[in-house]
């Protein structure tokens, strides 16, 4: 985003940070964060962790919380199953939850890649931990890369990537108990591997993936892979809330002189806010596409004002607009405008799920069937059905005429004790007294029965000679 004062050196803009002149991979060593913003940020990741760690474990009516097995057509969502009959569900659920992300980034930038996305929560708050421990500071880290193997410097690295590569297993694992659920993963532990290859290849593919993204990719999820940080430019304006530089109070930059009297602004040229950075970049060039909003150059920052005697939030949660001319719009016609469709949506969603049934049936007369004339003064039609069980758990559904008073007869017998998300299908016939039948069509009720419970009512036309 441009910023409204004049960058008196732009050449940022010419080059990728985490690309070198010779065009190799700029290795990034960034100072170990502390201070206000960490310490919070530290917190809220254990409790994110926590919960992340806890949710496949959680259950509701002996099913998951969450379940997302793409490959079976399951998803669960918080508690909700969604089967193939409920895609439309999913759809619209996936829809509503990216206006949400798109308002909310209108609104407060990037906060969730710094506080909550388990990329920044994963490399910063435990891979980055871990490597601090082993490896010392960042200046010891470059070191010890430049070194020759000495017997030191393998003990370090095979135990640092030993580690990771564990902690990668262990996310592998997690990934993988939301997909197929942990009763499923849990069957590689207790049952012959043989019977297990599909699953067992799955977690030792993600293993892999995940120890490459942390041990290698890291800072590049963020700023060359991640579609969400790609989509910055066009989501973030200048009201929205970002980590941001007060240019108007730190510029012209001027290191501290001892002694001397400042005519500078507040910056003092430290650099401390660009080595604390995971992505490698200079805050004070304005928001940029690798920003992920860690908060890590807020802290260096104001340590650095502690010391010099400045007030702190030099670098801040702000708005471009609060910092140019201290104005600071929260609601904005974009806002607004993502508000009502975000509210109709939901508003859709949540009727919907109100109104869901746990069987679909379709009923149709038999095709090439009218109606037949009983000797009794009665009238036949022949329909065909289809009972869809939109549930994760067995039922036996009944079907009942509610009304014209008649009869509903099955044609064989159809067997309707139907399995999770099963489907049973067969004919049947329903037969009227003719003093039910006052015209050509007549509107005929249906419902399914669970035990006492009405599952779902639907309506079909009864043909009757006129
Ligand atoms: S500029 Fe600041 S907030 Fe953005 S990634 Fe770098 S250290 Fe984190
Ligand atoms: S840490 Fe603060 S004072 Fe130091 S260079 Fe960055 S903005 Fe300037």
């Amino acid at each position: 985003m441009k910023s409204t004062y004049e960058i008196y050196d732009d050449s940022f803009r010419d080059h990728y940070s985490a690309v070198n002149e010779e065009g190799k991979r700029n290795w990034f060593y960034p100072q170990k964060p502390s201070g206000f913003w960490h310490n919070r940020r530290a917190w809220f990741s254990a409790v994110a962790l926590t919960l992340l760690f806890a949710g496949p474990f959680l259950k509701v009516d002996g099913q998951p919380l969450f379940l997302f097995n793409v490959i079976e057509r399951k998803i669960i969502i918080f508690g909700l199953f969604i089967g193939p009959q409920d895609y439309w569900l999913f759809g619209l659920a996936m829809m509503s939850f990216m206006v949400f992300i798109v308002l909310f980034t209108v609104v407060y930038g990037r906060l969730f890649c710094g506080w909550a996305c388990p990329q920044t929560i994963f490399m910063e708050m435990v891979f980055r931990k871990i490597e601090y421990a082993i490896e010392g500071t960042h200046t010891q880290q470059k070191v010890l890369d430049k070194a020759p193997w000495t017997t030191d410097k393998i003990a370090k690295k095979v135990s640092k990537w030993s580690i990771f590569l564990l902690i990668s297993f262990v996310i592998a694992n997690l990934l993988l108990s939301y997909v197929v659920g942990v009763d499923e993963l849990k069957k590689i532990i207790t049952e012959p591997l043989s019977e297990h290859w599909s699953l067992f290849g799955g977690v030792v593919g993600f293993t892999a993936v995940f120890y490459f993204v942390f041990a290698w990719a890291r800072d590049q999820v963020c700023t060359v892979i991640c579609p969400y940080g790609r989509l910055q430019g066009v989501l973030l304006d200048r009201n929205s809330m970002v980590v941001a530089y007060d240019y108007k109070r730190g510029e012209p930059r001027e290191k501290l002189h001892k002694g001397q009297d400042r005519n500078a602004g507040d910056c003092i040229s430290c650099q401390q806010c660009v080595v604390v950075c995971p992505t490698g970049i200079d805050i004070r060039n304005g928001t940029q596409m690798e920003c992920i909003n860690c908060t890590a150059c807020i802290d260096a920052c104001d340590h650095m004002m502690d010391k010099v005697g400045f007030p702190r939030g030099l670098i801040r949660y702000a708005s471009e607009n609060s910092i140019a001319d201290g104005t600071n719009r929260l609601i904005t016609p974009r806002v607004i405008g993502y508000s009502v469709v975000l509210a109709l949506l939901w508003g859709v969603l949540g009727f919907m799920v109100a109104t869901r049934t746990d069987t679909e049936t379709t009923l149709f007369r038999a095709p090439g069937t009218t109606y037949i004339e009983n000797s009794d003064g009665t009238v036949s039609n022949l329909y065909t059905f289809k009972i869809f069980n939109k549930t994760n758990h067995p039922i036996a559904p009944t079907l009942k005429l509610e009304s014209p008073q008649g009869t509903l007869r099955f044609a064989g017998k159809p067997d309707l004790a139907l399995d999770p998300v099963g489907m049973s299908e067969g004919t049947l016939f329903v037969t009227l007294p003719k003093s039910e039948l006052n015209k050509r069509k007549t509107d005929v009720k249906f419902s399914v029965y669970q035990g006492d419970k009405k599952m779902e009512e639907f309506k079909t036309t009864f043909i009757a000679p006129q």
